[in-house]
């Protein structure tokens, strides 16, 4: 019989891709969602690429009674955390707020998942825990440090989940620290759709080259970089999701723990994103060179490595895949899930 897997915030963005790779890669997949920032729509996205019904069970990871009793009555063998808010900016301004949802949070399901016995876990970090890298590309072993408390929630969780595992070694912890996720499974059924402005880079610029914005705002070009604009990582989605396939395999197969990138290795500049875009899908995406963003560092991009030799994983899609991908997912769905 396949492994039961539980999916909380698996409604989302990087969830909902998560969801197919794991029921393609032969695991019974549920979701656990209180929809505060995804949309039910998903759903039945999600059952037309996969076949078959989704199992959803609508509330909070806060609700340690109904984690709990999910974990037990479905038989969970492993947890899969993506339920947290996740705008830097947002987090500057309500910090309560995200170390109640993303700490608090975390605790609740840690203490649920302790209760009912289930402690295989692959948590969902990020690059923004490396702050301003001393250098680049960034292993794991880089430094940490804070620059916002969107990030601090995240370092704050891995101190917790290492000291958790130092406490009781039944705890199979899997963290992934992801870079910069873009692009939408290739049928253009799901994708990501921010509520309000978008705060990332290829939303924005899908949205730009749809109309729906007049320009893209480019936060600075006077940085430290080949032509002047930030540098990131960005991964497709569908090789993030291909990566917690490999990670949940190696913590239920060999009872692994691990801090791994999630990345690419090869970093583009905003400028090469938008250029890229631009001719991977014949239209324009008009700029406009503003201010820096504050709190942006130039240049950030992975050493993959480590999740090649610890899981097996690499990233294989390139940045075209990335921009026709979240193209053919804006065009077919301008207003995300609720309205088309
Ligand atoms: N960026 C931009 N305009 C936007 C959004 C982002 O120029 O409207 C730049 C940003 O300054 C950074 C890169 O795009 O250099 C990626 O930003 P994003 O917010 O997507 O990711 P993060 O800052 O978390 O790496």
């Amino acid at each position: 019989m396949s492994k039961r897997i539980l999916l909380t915030g698996g409604a989302g963005f990087i969830g909902s891709h998560t969801y197919v790779s794991l029921v393609e890669g032969g695991y019974e997949a549920v979701i656990l969602d209180d929809f505060s920032n995804s949309s039910p729509g998903v759903l039945d996205r999600l059952r037309v690429i996969t076949g078959r019904a989704v199992p959803c069970i609508r509330g909070s990871i806060q609700d340690r009674a109904l984690v709990c009793r999910v974990l037990r009555d479905e038989n969970i063998s492993a947890v899969v955390q993506f339920a947290a808010f996740k705008a830097v900016g947002e987090s500057v301004a309500q910090p309560l707020r995200y170390y109640d949802n993303n700490v608090g949070g975390m605790i609740g399901l840690l203490q649920s998942m302790n209760d009912a016995g289930c402690r295989n876990l692959i948590f969902s970090s990020s690059a923004t825990v490396y702050g301003e890298p001393e250098s680049v590309p960034i292993a794991e072993s880089a430094r940490r440090s804070i620059n916002s408390p969107y990030g601090h929630t995240k370092l704050i969780i891995e101190d917790m989940l290492g000291a958790l595992h130092q406490s009781d070694p039944r705890w199979a912890i899997g963290t992934l620290r992801y870079f910069n996720p873009v692009g939408a499974h290739p049928s253009g059924l799901i994708g990501e759709h921010p509520r309000d402005i978008p705060n990332n880079l290829m939303p924005y610029v899908t949205q730009v080259a749809l109309g729906q914005r007049e320009y893209l705002s480019i936060f600075g070009a006077d940085y430290d970089t080949p032509d002047g604009t930030g540098v990131r990582d960005y991964i497709h989605i569908q090789d993030l999701a291909n990566g917690h396939l490999f990670a949940l395999k190696a913590i239920l197969e060999k009872a692994a723990s691990f801090v791994v990138n999630l990345g690419t290795g090869v970093g583009y500049s905003v400028l090469d994103l938008v250029r890229n875009f631009e001719a991977a899908n014949d239209v324009a995406v008009p700029y406009r060179i503003v201010a820096r963003r504050p709190g942006d560092i130039a240049s950030c991009f992975a050493d993959p490595r480590l999740a090649n030799t610890l899981l097996g994983w690499q990233a294989k899609l390139g940045l075209r895949d990335m921009c026709t991908d979240a193209w053919r997912w804006q065009q077919h769905n301008p207003r995300g899930y609720d309205a088309t």
